[in-house]
């Protein structure tokens, strides 16, 4: 059994929410209190649904949350990960990645390398203290977020990406700060156009800072030269013209990339979501706590991803929120 959708995609990225805690209330993310209710499983829970999915066709597996880096034994969870075989006919390790808002990281970069994480992605949303902690609600994290990426570049987790949503009315003029903050820390910047998965509802189609807008923005800076990107990738990458640096665009709202979707989500409580945008969950801890064999999940799966929704329809008449917002899903 291999994992692809009736559309003739085939899935192999998983992303496992480990958490749905944090200890950011970043503004576009979450209420101001501690809106979530908070739903985690056991390790052993996440890692079997894992070894299941790897055997079904995942190569890569990314951990997100909440925040994923409060949880304790992370350490050892990736350890675990890091033994499964990938099932494509090579039986390598699959590849295993991290999104982080960074805030704990400088300690635990070095294990979690170790460990056999491979990438990290670190949150941030802007390049001044003062303005970061008015997006995270938190005082003083920007200096703690810096010190997480420079541990993980010296563990060797280069690239380093930086994932950046821009929102206007609050950092729509950081474009430029990033791609300096690119070029001098040799880091990747990723700008995420922001979709409307937020707690407080506060999505408009003006808010979002589209692809064609950060382009035209950073090149009144330097110009941009596209490089060319997988079909699978979901980032637009670009380079300054002078070859220092690189940037990239996740632009679901102005250019989606459904068509090329090769992704499946584990939510915090054990739900398998097969669209960011989904309006069910398929609740396979459920089964799981049944009983249900290895086999009984496995089929449950490739029925559940068989249905995968064909794209979103933000800014379309009739959109239907998701049912859960990114704080439950893991982002
Ligand atoms: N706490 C971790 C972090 O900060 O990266 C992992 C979870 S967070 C939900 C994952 C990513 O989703 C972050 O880069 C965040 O900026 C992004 N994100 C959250 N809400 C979003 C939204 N409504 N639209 C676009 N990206 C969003």
């Amino acid at each position: 059994m291999k994992l692809s959708d009736k559309f003739g995609r085939s899935i192999h990225d998983l992303r496992i929410s480990i958490t749905d805690r944090c200890n950011y209330r970043c503004v576009y993310c979450r209420t101001g209190t501690n809106g979530a209710a908070y739903a985690e499983l056991p390790f052993a829970d996440y890692l079997r649904m894992a070894r299941i999915l790897v055997g079904l066709g995942i190569t890569k597996i990314r951990l997100t949350g909440g925040e994923p880096l409060l949880r304790k034994g992370i350490v050892e969870f990736v350890r675990d990960l890091a033994k499964l075989r990938t099932s494509d006919g090579e039986g390598k390790k699959p590849e295993i990645a991290l999104t982080t808002n960074g805030h704990l990281l400088a300690e635990i970069a070095q294990p979690l390398k170790d460990a056999g994480l491979d990438r990290v992605t670190v949150s941030m949303d802007a390049v001044d203290p003062e303005r970061f902690a008015r997006i995270t609600r938190v005082p003083n994290g920007y200096e703690s977020v810096q010190a997480g990426v420079r541990a993980a570049r010296q563990a060797g987790l280069d690239p380093v990406k930086i994932n950046c949503v821009l929102l206007r009315g609050f950092n729509e003029d950081q474009v430029v700060p990033f791609g300096k903050f690119a070029r001098q820390e040799r880091v990747v910047v990723r700008f995420i156009e922001f979709m409307p998965l937020e707690e407080d509802r506060v999505w408009t189609p003006e808010i979002v800072v589209t692809l064609d807008e950060i382009v035209s923005r950073m090149s009144e800076y330097l110009p941009l030269e596209e490089i060319v990107h997988e079909r699978s990738e979901t980032a637009r990458r670009y380079r300054f013209s002078d070859g220092v640096g690189e940037i990239g665009i996740i632009a679901p709202v102005s250019h989606p990339f459904c068509g090329h979707c090769s992704r499946i989500r584990i939510t915090s409580d054990g739900k398998l979501r097969t669209c960011l945008f989904s309006v069910w969950d398929h609740d396979l801890h459920e089964l799981m706590r049944r009983g249900a064999t290895d086999e009984k999940l496995s089929e449950f799966i490739v029925k559940a991803v068989e249905k995968k929704e064909e794209r979103h329809h933000i800014g379309e008449p009739g959109f239907v929120p998701a049912s859960r917002t990114m704080v439950h899903i893991g982002g």
